[in-house]
């Protein structure tokens, strides 16, 4: 069983991109710009934010934390959104979520500039991944296609299932499985909560994301022998933080594994990085 070690391949990423932004800098005069805006004070949100914080600072890439209170209106946080998106120095701009639940996320995502939308979760950026054109993608299935890559997984002509269809997971990552691309062209099953026999579906998977939000939900007898087994979840038990994969079981019929934590998180925050530095490179060079 191979470990897929998300946080080693992070780090390799975000060094090459340390290198890549202080030449960057030397062409265009400035830093590549990463505003980041977080509502109330739910203690998840404030680890990730601080988190990407300090990755930024680590990679050379200046960021700026706009923290507001819960009790914020949708009219202000709007208007705060749009004035990131018109000012000229930021390059990206990130929403953490999960808003209060008085806040229009989507709403609040849509007057995000496509250009600086770093999450790729504006219908703009939503509609160019499905349809193949260059554009920025959601950090977290691209950070699977990445690790995937890393290790030299090649997806062509497996069978992948993937269980959840979130906007922000399941259902891009299901479509990022499924692109006309070289280390992807799956063949790609969506699961959900109504899927009739889930174990069954994952038991054709070569390759099986799990991206449910349930801790240990797959076990050893919904894995064919020898899949990849990629985790995405994460979730906070009595007994600390653990995936969607019962790794323990798992990890003796599958051959390769990504653990948690140190496993898609790391990379999650990889391709945060590498979209701002993208973001920046095609804003610096528009004509
Ligand atoms: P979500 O709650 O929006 O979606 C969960 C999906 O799982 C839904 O589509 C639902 O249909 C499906 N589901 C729920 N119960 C099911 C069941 N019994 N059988 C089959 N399908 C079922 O969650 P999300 O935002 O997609 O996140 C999923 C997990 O990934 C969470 O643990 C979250 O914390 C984690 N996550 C990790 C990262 C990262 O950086 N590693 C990023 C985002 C989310």
């Amino acid at each position: 069983m191979q470990l897929l070690d998300g946080k080693a391949t992070a780090l390799s990423i975000r060094q090459k991109l340390a290198v890549e932004v202080e030449s960057l800098k030397k062409v265009h005069g400035r830093a590549p710009h990463l505003a980041v805006v977080l509502v109330g004070d739910d203690p998840a949100s404030q680890v990730y934010v601080r988190n990407k914080e300090k990755a930024c600072a680590e990679t050379g890439i200046t960021s700026t934390a706009h923290r507001v209170g819960a009790d914020i209106t949708q009219e202000a946080l709007e208007k705060l959104v749009t004035s990131l998106s018109e000012d000229d120095s930021i390059d990206g701009i990130l929403v953490q979520a999960p808003l209060p639940k008085h806040l229009d996320l989507l709403a609040v995502q849509a007057l995000v500039d496509p250009a600086k939308d770093v999450d790729g979760f504006h219908p703009v950026n939503v509609g160019k991944m499905c349809i193949g054109l260059p554009s920025l993608l959601p950090c977290t299935p691209a950070g699977v296609m990445e690790v995937l890559k890393h290790y030299g997984i090649s997806c062509s002509g497996k069978k992948a299932v993937v269980i959840g269809r979130s906007n922000i997971v399941g259902k891009p990552m299901a479509l990022l499985l499924a692109r006309a691309e070289p280390m992807a062209n799956a063949t790609v099953t969506l699961c959900h909560s109504r899927t009739p026999d889930l174990a069954g579906e994952c038991r054709t998977a070569d390759i099986l994301v799990a991206a449910i939000g349930r801790p240990r939900f797959v076990t050893k007898d919904m894995v064919k022998p020898g899949a990849v087994v990629i985790d995405v979840g994460i979730n906070r038990t009595d007994s600390g933080l653990c995936g969607d994969v019962d790794f323990e079981q798992v990890k003796d019929v599958a051959s390769a594994i990504t653990p948690v934590p140190g496993g898609i998180g790391p990379m999650t925050i990889a391709m945060l990085l590498s979209n701002t530095v993208q973001a920046y490179t095609w804003r610096m060079n528009r004509t």
